[in-house]
């Protein structure tokens, strides 16, 4: 349920100390200490998961209301122009802290935060190899 040696479970459980912008039974949101843009936050479960792929199914469907019940609230009390919902699975995805986050990331015109990516090509085949492959798994 928690691991004593993960910073998020006590960040979470309010053993080490947050900037919290929302608390309930089963989350909290707190501010990111090396935001992307003003206000980047990050929701938290209180349980421990590593990564999307552990994380509990309900709790996961909570995480998703959760995080637009505060993300339109960021949206309105910073005045943002836009948001994005960013969350990372595994090293080579860009994870760095190995318990489940969201990233809850508003923009602002201008604000030159580099969250996108260069679009890449494709080619019919490979389109048709990852269709056939997901579906058929
Ligand atoms: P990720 O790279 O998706 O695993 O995101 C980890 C995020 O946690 C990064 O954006 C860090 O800046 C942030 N972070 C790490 N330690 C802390 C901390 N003690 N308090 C707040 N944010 C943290
Ligand atoms: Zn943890």
């Amino acid at each position: 349920m928690v691991d004593n040696n993960c910073i998020f479970c006590k960040i979470a459980a309010g053993e080490i100390p947050s900037t919290t912008l929302y608390e309930d039974e089963d989350f909290r949101v707190i501010l990111d200490l090396g935001p992307a843009t003003k206000g980047h936050a990050l929701l938290i479960p209180k349980a421990h998961f590593a990564d999307l792929f552990a994380l509990d199914d309900t709790l996961g469907a909570k995480a998703l209301v959760t995080a637009k019940l505060i993300a339109s609230r960021m949206k309105k009390a910073l005045k943002a122009d836009g948001f994005n919902l960013v969350q990372n699975n595994g090293e080579v995805a860009g994870q760095t802290v190995f318990h489940f986050h969201m990233h809850l990331i508003p923009r602002y015109k201008g604000d030159k935060a580099g969250i996108l990516w260069e679009p890449k090509t494709t080619t019919p085949e490979e389109m048709q190899e990852v269709e056939r492959l997901v579906r058929g798994c």
